[in-house]
């Protein structure tokens, strides 16, 4: 194993980025699905945290069929690293932002008659026609066009000269929690499909599925094409779940290490607000992260880490740069031990959920919360 780093100081607190597994992932979740199914790899939000770049290279290499990005300057970076690679804008487009799409060879995602117009205008601007998805609204109550209007959207795109229909598209609101409306939501878009005349969907991409659909994805039927964020990384979108027979891999660890040890009598508070008093004569670890890292100000009092192997309790609260943990039963517990937030040690782990929970949070959040000051480490090794 190899590990690069733009930095030659010491790491204080970082995440481990494991690529290999990365790839592992697309291939396990693709070889899940019906072979037709195209894979569009969301790299959002710095690829959920993980960074675009690296994260986006190797999906190409994996063999990502297109990938879907929130706004321009996302889109932008991918089109550094991948000159010709498909990339879908998942957002609105801001009035000023238009000319952008052309200037570099993005597909938009269009709800509003309005923006079909726009796009057409700049497709003739830049005579080439600038290819869209049709987003449809089937119940999310964001973007997309209401369904029971979508076949008029449909109509004025196929009518415009300079935009292209490249995929017609939905999104589920609770596909982790509520199948019956995930039905629902499906429905509604077969539905409104079928009101779309002369519309040939074996020449689009059709797709519904984020990683938590793929628990409900129906291989019959016109779709051809999932987005997957989340699961990529390694990480299931609920527990208990058939995805668990996708035995993908975290790809993401979180990591501090300690910066001071000492012993404290009992009764002593720690840190503001001396919301936490030692029950008894103690050793406490600092470590050399805080929330400015991404701990969680919730987790104070709350959340736990791994030290040589063993669960140590956050005490007190959480703050900028250090968090103090309970170290009284871990022998030998050093200034310089490497700690683990998100990930195994020995044979102790720490899951993404887990620390979400103790966030009072989600995984996805989670990861976009690992600031910058953060250095993303990348295992580049192909692990096979
Ligand atoms: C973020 C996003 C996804 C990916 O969702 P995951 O739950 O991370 O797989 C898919 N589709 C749209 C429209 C999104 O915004």
């Amino acid at each position: 194993m190899s590990l690069s780093s733009t930095s030659r100081l010491p790491l204080r607190c970082w995440a481990e980025i494991d690529l290999a597994a990365l790839e592992r992932n697309l291939r396990l979740i693709r070889g899940s699905l019906p072979t037709h199914m195209r894979y569009v790899a969301v790299v959002k939000a710095d690829a959920y945290g993980h960074g675009l770049p690296q994260t986006a290279a190797r999906l190409m290499h994996a063999g990502a069929d297109l990938f879907a990005v929130a706004n321009l300057a996302e889109a932008a970076a991918l089109r550094e690293i991948g000159p010709g690679w498909p990339i879908l804008l998942l957002s609105p487009l801001l009035p000023e932002e238009d000319t952008y799409v052309a200037e570099y060879d993005l597909i938009a995602t269009v709800s509003t008659s309005d923006e079909v117009e726009r796009l057409n205008k700049v497709g003739a601007a830049a005579d080439r026609p600038v290819t869209v998805h049709l987003k449809i609204d089937t119940g999310m109550g964001r973007l997309g066009v209401w369904h029971e209007e979508a076949e008029k959207l449909y109509a004025q795109i196929v009518g415009a000269p300079h935009v292209k229909l490249g995929g017609v598209f939905t999104h589920f609101s609770s596909p982790d929690d509520d199948s019956k409306f995930t039905a629902e939501q499906r429905r509604r878009f077969l539905a409104a499909l079928s009101r779309c005349e002369g519309i040939e969907l074996g020449q689009l991409f059709v797709h519904a599925d984020n990683s938590a659909g793929l628990e409900t994805l129906e291989s019959a039927g016109p779709f051809n094409a999932v987005r997957i964020g989340l699961l990529q990384f390694g990480i299931l979108p609920h527990s208990q779940s058939l995805l668990a027979q996708v035995r993908t891999e975290p790809v993401f660890s979180f990591r501090t290490r300690v910066g001071l040890v000492k012993d404290l009598p009992a009764a002593t508070s720690i840190s503001y607000g001396r919301t936490f008093s030692l029950k008894r004569d103690s050793r406490i670890a600092v470590l050399t992260a805080g929330y400015a890292d991404g701990i969680a100000r919730a987790m104070s009092n709350r959340g736990f880490v791994l030290i040589r192997g063993t669960r140590c309790p956050i005490l007190g609260r959480v703050t900028m740069d250090q968090t103090i943990v309970d170290v009284t039963d871990v022998p030998n517990v050093e200034r310089g031990d490497e700690v683990v937030l998100v990930g195994k040690q020995q044979s102790a782990e720490i899951t993404i959920g887990e620390f979400s929970r103790w966030a009072d949070t989600i995984p996805w959040e989670t990861l976009c919360s690992v600031t910058k000051r953060v250095p993303r480490i990348y295992k580049t090794s192909l692990g096979l």
